[in-house]
């Protein structure tokens, strides 16, 4: 855990050691960038000790983070990460991509990309030893702590507006949380989870302000650092080595901007380990009526100025969002960018994902429904390499997929009445 040195304010440069702070910049609020000892990881440690491990989880690459996985027996907590990349062929034929995959992340334990945060910040407050964990959450970010929490015992209190969809609700009561549910929005559960730690001396796992958070989601960006090294192999075998393809691009969904900072976070950490020399383009998507860092990004700033959210993409739903400068940075320092959709284009994602087997929720379809209006706007061009992540499983809001098709028609158990329809 010597690797761990400390922490770098994103907005002001303020350097803190570890012992010395918890959450954001004193300073300034700015979140703070983990920092690790990128010199004594490169003297220790090749590309091939982390890619030829046993360990097919994101503990695979605890040599890369700040936290030691908690010890014993193999839990949901130790078997997070480390997802499925699928190809999407017959997507890529109908939007017109040569080459298109999908990272499939609602195969984590509680099936969404939350998983990867929960798992580490769990750890930390285990590094800590810290009695109570809290969050606020739209509904993953607290089915995650809370999973993750009920693999090894740890206690946790979940913050939630009341009107997080039932099947998150579920999860967090079934996982044994203590689970409040806020009369308000995300942002005011948001307040009253930090002053509520505060108060009572409870470990905050808040997105945006718990530096650990991108600590765990940059090990989305690892993993596809290793898929995309078994690319570069095929191709080359085939004879048609990366130098002949654009740089991959990446499409993720966007609301607090934490999953994106942190997959950020992590091509910065391989690229200062000199294990990549170039970084692929990450792509934001919002929902239209969420929207904060895209505004941001196009306004050429990185003021963000909070919005009144409205999107049936609930886990992306989000006033102001709480990483958003991070956020615009990704896309800023990567030259990818920032795409808006409607809800009605969140909704045909769904229903065109669901139709090769892969079921995700609005804020998981949203990365894909960016894509198909990138291609067709010209921003992404055939022969772009594009992986584009699930963030959720459908499972998660049945009453929004429900929205994305056409309802199954009821009949009398009759033949004739069959034959009525078919
Ligand atoms: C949290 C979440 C997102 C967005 O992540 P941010 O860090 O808030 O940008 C996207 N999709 C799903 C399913 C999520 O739960
Ligand atoms: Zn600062």
């Amino acid at each position: 855990m010597s690797k761990f040195t400390g922490y770098r304010c994103s907005l002001c440069g303020t350097e803190y050691l570890p012992g010395q702070i918890k959450y954001a910049c004193p300073k300034d609020g700015g979140n703070l960038d983990v920092e690790l000892d990128y010199e004594g990881i490169r003297k220790k440690y090749q590309p091939e000790d982390i890619t030829s491990r046993r360990d097919f989880s994101l503990w695979r690459y605890e040599p890369l983070l700040p936290v030691n996985p908690p010890k014993g027996e193999s839990t949901p907590l130790h078997l997070a990460g480390w997802t499925p990349v699928f190809g999407l062929s017959t997507l890529a034929e109908k939007i017109g991509l040569n080459h298109l995959w999908l990272k499939d992340e609602s195969r984590n334990p509680t099936a969404s990309f939350k998983d990867r945060a929960s798992a580490i910040v769990v750890a930390r407050a285990q590094d800590q030893e810290a009695e109570i964990i809290v969050t606020a959450s739209t509904g993953n970010a607290g089915a995650a702590l809370a999973g993750m929490s009920a693999a090894i015992g740890q206690k946790a209190i979940i913050f939630a507006p009341k009107s997080a969809p039932p099947a998150k609700v579920a999860q967090l009561l079934v996982f044994g949380a203590r689970v409040i549910l806020v009369d308000g929005t995300y942002d005011e559960a948001f307040d009253l989870t930090i002053k509520a730690a505060d108060a009572f001396g409870w470990y905050c796992r808040n997105t945006g302000y718990n530096p650990f958070t991108a600590e765990g989601k940059k090990t989305a960006a690892f993993e596809i650092w290793e898929w995309w090294m078994e690319i570069h192999r095929a191709w080359h075998e085939q004879g048609s080595p990366l130098e002949n393809h654009p740089p991959l691009t990446v499409f993720v969904s966007v609301g607090d901007g934490n999953i994106i900072s942190g997959i950020h976070k992590g091509f910065k950490d391989l690229l200062k380990l000199g294990w990549i020399r170039q970084m692929p383009r990450l792509i934001g998507v919002q929902a239209e009526g969420s929207a904060a860092i895209s505004h941001a990004f196009h306004a050429n700033t990185e003021e963000i100025k909070p919005v009144s959210a409205s999107t049936l993409a609930d886990s992306i739903s989000v006033d102001l969002p709480r990483d958003g400068v991070r956020a615009v940075r990704a896309a800023r320092e990567t030259n990818g960018m920032y795409i808006t959709v409607p809800d009605s284009e969140i909704l045909k994602a769904i229903a065109e994902l669901g139709q090769v087997g892969v079921f995700a929720e609005p804020a998981g379809a949203t990365a894909y429904a960016g894509l198909a209006k990138a291609v067709a706007n010209g921003e992404v061009k055939s022969d772009d390499p594009v992986l584009v992540l699930n963030t959720g499983s459908g499972l998660k809001d049945v009453k929004s997929a429900m929205q994305a098709v056409r309802e199954a028609p009821i009949i009398e158990p009759t033949l004739e009445a069959l034959k009525r329809i078919v």
